[in-house]
């Protein structure tokens, strides 16, 4: 990295947090099966359709969308360096013409009233709120179309004290399912389906490739405060999911603009 000196340290963190994630295939817990399975709701997509997938990081769910839908998709996320890779990894699929990515903001997203055929956002809603997101996205949608999101969510009504203290320092937004699902059906959604992901979501596919990534990355960064608390801090978050995933865990929300 160039200029260390002249960062601030927050920014530096988060140029940390960047390269980190920027490494892995998927920023979130997921799978192609279940970006699969939840697109399977789906019954309104032709090739003129327009698909947007917010806070798409570098991807990985995008192309395995574009790989089983029709239809123009644009990936919107905050990080430009995530936005990159984004495209990179659509013009080496060749969907350069149908995927694009470009840089920007869940709360002012660049698209018209009635626009969009589907609304898609893994693991990312949670930046705004899920209750913010299904409210300020809907005018974007026809009438009829569909928005799929996943969420971090509790599958019980109760906690153990540290998961549940966890949590609410992490994302107070988390909540049980039945309550997500009022969430969505008074913002204006017919809500169609909801399922909680398999674990292999968080252990194959976003755990594990983080084990080598995170060697690597010490490595780089031997002796370096801030990287060091960022690979102690996801090493903790996946202790914990291995603790207490009977508690919570990611579920998909899929809707129908009313
Ligand atoms: N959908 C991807 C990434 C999930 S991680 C996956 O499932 O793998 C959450 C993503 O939201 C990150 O890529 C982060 O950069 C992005 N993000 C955070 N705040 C955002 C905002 N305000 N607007 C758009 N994207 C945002």
């Amino acid at each position: 990295m160039m200029n260390n000196e002249s960062k601030s340290i927050h920014e530096f963190d988060f140029e940390l947090i960047c390269e980190y994630y920027s490494g892995l295939e998927r920023q979130g817990p997921g799978s192609p099966e279940v970006t699969i399975k939840a697109l399977s709701f789906m019954d309104n997509l032709t090739n003129e359709s327009k698909i947007a997938d917010i806070g798409c990081g570098t991807g990985g769910q995008t192309m395995v969308i574009a790989d089983h839908a029709s239809g123009h998709i644009t990936g919107i996320d905050l990080f430009p360096a995530f936005i990159d890779l984004f495209n990179m990894n659509s013009r080496k699929l060749n969907l350069q013409d149908r995927v694009n990515g470009v840089v920007g903001s869940m709360d002012n997203l660049p698209f018209q009233n009635e626009e969009l055929d589907l609304i898609w956002s893994e693991g990312a809603i949670y930046n705004i709120g899920f209750e913010r997101g299904m409210n300020e996205w809907r005018r974007f949608l026809k009438p009829g179309a569909f928005i799929a999101v996943s969420e971090a969510s509790w599958f019980t009504e109760e906690r153990p004290l540290e998961i549940d203290k966890f949590w609410k320092d992490e994302y107070p937004g988390i909540d049980i399912i039945s309550n997500k699902v009022a969430q969505m059906q008074t913002a204006g959604y017919i809500p169609m389906a909801t399922f909680v992901l398999p674990e292999n979501c968080w252990t194959e596919h976003f755990y594990a490739p983080q084990v080598p990534a995170q060697e690597k990355f010490l490595e780089k960064y031997a002796g370096n405060k801030a990287a060091e608390e960022l690979v102690e801090n996801q090493r903790h978050e996946a202790e914990l999911y291995h603790k207490y995933k009977a508690f919570y865990g990611y579920v998909f929300y899929i809707g129908k603009k009313m």
